[in-house]
């Protein structure tokens, strides 16, 4: 676990550096936070994020993990991803120290999130920016479909895609 630990102490000196210099409270609940997020390896949403404080006894308010999950993305411990389509986008969250590029699969049913690298991602980003004259910092990649998964409850047939709001 050296890896892990030597990760999240790296995180803290950024974090702490950050809430400085923005001039906000350096509380225990943003460190608490900062923890339980490095903690996970999972792609999850504030709500769950919630929870999983009040279910570890470290009871902090919506407001404080809300704030604290925009100061961890502005200050790049965090990334944030909006999967789903305009009508229906859900925030999702995960860490970003220490973590490669990768890809998403969503599923639109359980909606599950599934990792995967692919080292041809990164040649067409190199070769779309040479030939178009581009400088390509990022690039985000999103596949959305069933998963295969026992636990994934299987639907109806109208299933148009769109991720289902009742989740
Ligand atoms: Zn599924
Ligand atoms: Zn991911």
């Amino acid at each position: 676990m050296q890896e892990t630990n030597s990760l999240l102490a790296t995180a803290r000196a950024k974090l702490e550096a950050s809430l400085l210099a923005k001039g906000l409270r350096r509380s225990g609940e943003r460190f608490a936070i900062l923890e339980e997020v490095y903690s996970r390896n999972d792609h999850f949403d504030a709500e769950e994020l919630f929870l999983a404080m009040h279910q570890k006894s470290y009871p902090v308010s919506r407001a404080t993990v809300y704030n604290t999950l925009e100061v961890l993305v502005d200050c790049g411990l965090v990334r944030k991803h909006r999967f789903g389509e305009e009508d229906n986008v859900k925030s999702r969250y995960e860490k970003s120290l220490g973590r490669q590029q990768h890809a998403h699969l969503v599923c639109t049913v359980c909606h599950k999130v599934k990792e995967f690298c692919d080292p041809r991602l990164h040649l067409i980003q190199t070769n779309v920016g040479n030939a178009l004259q581009f400088s390509v910092e990022s690039h985000s990649l999103v596949f959305y479909g069933q998963c295969t998964d026992e636990s994934c409850a299987t639907k109806p047939t109208d299933d148009t895609g769109k991720l289902d709001s009742n989740a």
